[in-house]
């Protein structure tokens, strides 16, 4: 059987964004969510507002077989807005006036006027010039002011997008229901997907394993993407039907070599994993080098006041004793940065919060504090829920934010293994 697949490509313009003030949000949006779709991205390309390099990179990807192109940006009233036009000239399309689109556009622009008291004259040039649609090309309503197009070019589609993101995400779902991108989009068959993650499994170890599963599966047909990020190491197989043997095969042997480290098999988050192991049982934390990130992380989904029952942050000793309870003894014997005193945070945690699990953290982020027996980044973390707990304390690599952004996933996967009753990956 012969898959042809659909290739696409984006094209953000805009030279705020190629100078760099700007930073692209659209690019890997679009890209994601072209690669859902079944679409084999090419690539995200940038350009500045000069028309002819717009030009020249459309006629670039006709050139490189590509079947899609999704721009974004250059659809606003002002003259360098001119992605309308010049992809109208790439299709060989000319411009007309869409007068239902002028009368979407102008009664946007009415309340704007009415607000703002603009010039009616200016207006209603600005409001003609964003009416003006390729021959043949489906007009798309806008979310802002700009409408976008959908515009067949010869064997290629190009959907034309504005550049505000929360403008084009708006449009993404009619974009891609008009028909001339629809029909294209059904040739795309969808991948399937499998997002392991991993904690405390080294890159190299990974590969070790990818190398033993291949010697007895064939893998060629699963597309693998490995990334490090922050401790985790995040596994994306993308395969097409027919591949499931070898995909489920991949997984198994991960699962059997990598066991309790494998913390989610769907690309779940270390936090999610956790709040819903927390089963409706609540959590307080205690912490002085993350200063509050890991009560964040916590608490970025909606409804955590059900679970979160407060944090604090405390970076002297003395705040260590009063807000926690922490002993002053304790803190003068082992210092501050000890699995002692990251047990006695935890427990204050629970006691003073009247929570069921307490998070203490206390740690030297650097880039300064650091001694030949507690060197930066060492960190010393425990979980606790009555009667059982877990400490750790690594030594964590990176620069101040990579040392306290590691604290918090690190802190996270200890709680997961306390909750999981499962012994410390190592
Ligand atoms: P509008 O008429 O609504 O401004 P437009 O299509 O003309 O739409 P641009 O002029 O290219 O859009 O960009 C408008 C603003 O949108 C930019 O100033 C920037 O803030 C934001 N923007 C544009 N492109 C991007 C991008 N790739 N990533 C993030 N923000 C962007």
């Amino acid at each position: 059987m012969i898959v042809v697949n659909v290739r696409g490509a984006v094209l953000v313009t805009g030279t705020e964004v190629l100078s760099g003030a700007t930073r692209d949000r659209n690019g890997p949006w679009i890209s994601q969510r072209l690669g859902a779709l079944g679409v084999e991205v090419e690539g995200i390309h940038q350009v500045g507002d000069r028309p002819e390099d717009l030009l020249a990179t459309l006629e670039f990807l006709r050139g490189r077989g590509i079947d899609l192109v999704v721009t974004s940006g250059g659809l606003g009233p002002t003259a360098d807005d001119l992605t309308a036009e010049v992809v109208g000239r790439f299709a060989g399309r000319p411009l007309r006036l869409d007068e239902k689109m002028e009368r979407t556009i102008e009664a946007i622009l009415a309340e704007f006027a009415r607000r703002f008291n603009f010039d009616p004259e200016s207006l209603r040039t600005a409001n003609r010039k964003q009416a003006m649609v390729p021959e043949g090309a489906v007009p798309i309503d806008p979310v802002g002011t700009a409408p976008g197009l959908v515009v067949p070019a010869g064997d290629q589609v190009v959907i034309v997008l504005p550049g505000p993101p929360r403008e084009l995400q708006g449009m993404w779902e009619n974009a891609i229901a008009a028909a001339p991108a629809r029909e294209m989009l059904a040739r795309a068959e969808p991948y399937q997907v499998l997002a392991l993650r991993l904690f405390a499994v080294p890159e190299s170890e990974l590969a070790a394993s990818l190398r033993e599963i291949g010697a007895s599966t064939d893998l060629s047909a699963l597309e693998i993407t490995t990334c490090l990020r922050g401790g985790e190491l995040e596994v994306d197989v993308r395969y097409r039907d027919g591949a499931e043997d070898a995909a489920a095969a991949l997984r198994a042997g991960l699962v059997e070599r990598h066991g309790p480290c494998v913390f989610s098999e769907t690309g779940q988050s270390v936090t999610d994993v956790v709040v819903g192991l927390l089963d409706g049982r609540t959590i307080a934390v205690a912490e002085s080098c993350t200063s509050g990130l890991l009560a964040a992380r916590l608490t970025e989904r909606p409804g955590s006041s059900a679970y979160f029952m407060g944090g604090v942050v405390t970076y002297s000793n003395d705040a260590k004793a009063e807000l926690l309870g922490v002993p002053a003894e304790l803190i003068a014997r082992t210092g501050a940065v000890s699995t002692e005193v990251a047990e006695a945070m935890a427990d204050g945690a629970i006691e003073r919060f009247g929570a069921d699990i307490g998070v203490g953290i206390t740690g030297i982020a650097g880039p300064d504090g650091g001694t030949q027996d507690k060197p930066v980044g060492y960190v010393c973390i425990s979980a606790a829920v009555r009667g059982e707990r877990r400490t750790r304390d690594p030594v964590l690599p990176g620069g101040r934010a990579d040392v306290r952004e590691r604290s918090v996933t690190a802190a996270l996967h200890l709680v997961r293994n306390l909750l999981l009753g499962e012994q410390l990956p190592r």
